[in-house]
């Protein structure tokens, strides 16, 4: 039996939870700031939980950190289906990057509970903790966490004020001591869904509402550590120097060069984060730490040129005269969304009235690590302008109001047939 047309979001009630969460920001700083582990994030996730508890679903933090809010389903031994995002940011964000996929999830429930629909499976709504890159050099903490792909050194790896992601993640209610213990295994969850904004500006752009992600990119990283020579900016001559920050310079032209030789979409590089000691007017820069990243969604083309970048890095250190160490700090594969998937959201999106537009997600998100334990989809909405991680970052909230009928109707249709299989 069909039970389409179950999922009626209210666009208003929507809006007064993304207002009421928009208002959890770290004082002082730009934009809709809510970095992980601050007292802000905290007490977001604390009004988050009611918001679940409202909705009808159980809630608890499992060991990584999770927000998790469950509702039973008609068959409790069947894996169950999840919806989640994270409502962390980066330093200066918005409002709707992961904070629309959460507050959508927990519409979904409320819908359910209206429609008094009862699922097959146990359904889970999630707030991952911490999806953002973190201090800690480590990026999708609570999502990595509940998969096993957190490796056991990054436990010990501490922020700028000391402070290890094991004490993090147990200040905001996970156990990481019981993380390896409660690893979920693959197929310990039928389906993985997730509501996200487009972060680009392809849906905007061809007047689309909708979009269906059709794989996530792989996202390499590397940290490297350049080491000149400080020196007196007037008394040294430029023939004698050994300048840390003009060889980055170089760094960060050459990756530039290695991305922008392929078509449009083949791929992005960016050199994002510089710090420079001693960082004085005066002085001939001594040292650089440079963060690196490449993103594609070819597996074979990322590892290529991380390999073209490192060479290329040390025929720059060469020339320059100045050490280098580059670290590879993290490398995620690409992630395909398995065609059934885009299918059921396809077919979702052409009974909602929309167009169909397939895209590949160049953002990391936490159905990258999600992957690992179940099938997963994702949708888009777009993005004005194709802004995101600033304080402009929009999308309409009709726009996510029907992203979130998509989501749950695609949930529910998927609930009724895998259930007869
Ligand atoms: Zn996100």
């Amino acid at each position: 039996m069909s039970r389409s047309g179950a999922i009626r979001p209210n666009s208003e009630r929507l809006r007064t939870d993304w207002e009421r969460l928009s208002r959890f920001r770290m004082e002082g700083l730009p934009g809709w700031t809510r970095r992980p582990f601050t007292p802000e994030y905290r007490a977001a996730r604390e009004w988050l939980t009611g918001r679940m508890a409202d909705a009808g679903l159980a809630v608890a933090i499992d060991a990584a950190g999770n927000v998790i809010g469950r509702r039973e389903g008609k068959r409790p031994a069947l894996a169950p289906l999840i919806i989640g995002s994270h409502t962390d940011t980066v330093m200066g964000g918005g409002r709707f990057d992961g904070i629309a996929g959460v507050l959508g999830g927990i519409e979904v429930a409320r819908c359910l509970a209206e429609a008094q629909v009862e699922l097959e499976h146990p359904l889970e709504v999630i707030d991952f903790l911490a999806e953002e890159p973190t201090d800690f050099g480590i990026s999708a903490v609570g999502s990595r966490g509940m998969v096993g792909s957190l490796d056991a050194e990054a436990f010990d790896r501490r922020d700028p004020e000391g402070r290890t992601l094991a004490e993090a993640i147990a200040l905001m209610g996970g156990r990481p001591d019981k993380i390896p213990g409660a690893i979920r295994r693959p197929g310990s969850a039928a389906l993985y869904l997730e509501l996200h904004i487009e972060q680009g500006p392809v849906l905007e752009r061809e007047g689309l509402r909708l979009g269906i992600v059709s794989g996530i990119t792989g996202i390499a990283r590397y940290r490297l550590e350049i080491e000149g020579r400080p020196d007196h900016a007037g008394t040294t001559p430029m023939s004698l120097r050994r300048d840390a920050l003009a060889a980055a310079a170089d760094v960060v032209l050459a990756l530039e060069a290695l991305w922008a030789a392929g078509p449009d979409g083949s791929g992005v590089g960016t050199v994002g984060r510089l710090a420079v000691r001693p960082n004085a007017a005066n002085v001939v820069p001594g040292f650089v730490e440079l963060w690196a990243e490449m993103r594609n969604v070819d597996a074979e083309r990322l590892a290529q040129k991380g390999q073209i970048f490192q060479e290329q890095v040390k025929t720059i250190a060469a020339r320059r005269d100045v050490g280098v160490r580059i670290d590879a700090v993290s490398h995620e594969e690409p992630v395909p969304v398995p065609e059934p998937v885009q299918a059921l959201l396809e077919a979702i999106v052409r009974e909602l009235g929309q167009p169909v537009r397939r895209l590949p997600s160049y953002a990391g998100h936490d159905a990258t690590h999600l992957a690992k334990i179940a099938p997963i989809g994702m949708l888009f909405v777009p993005s004005q302008s194709g802004r995101s991680h600033c304080p402009e970052e929009w999308t309409n909230l009709e726009d996510v109001t029907l992203g979130v009928q998509a989501l749950g109707e695609a949930l529910v249709r998927f609930d009724a047939q895998d259930a007869t299989r």
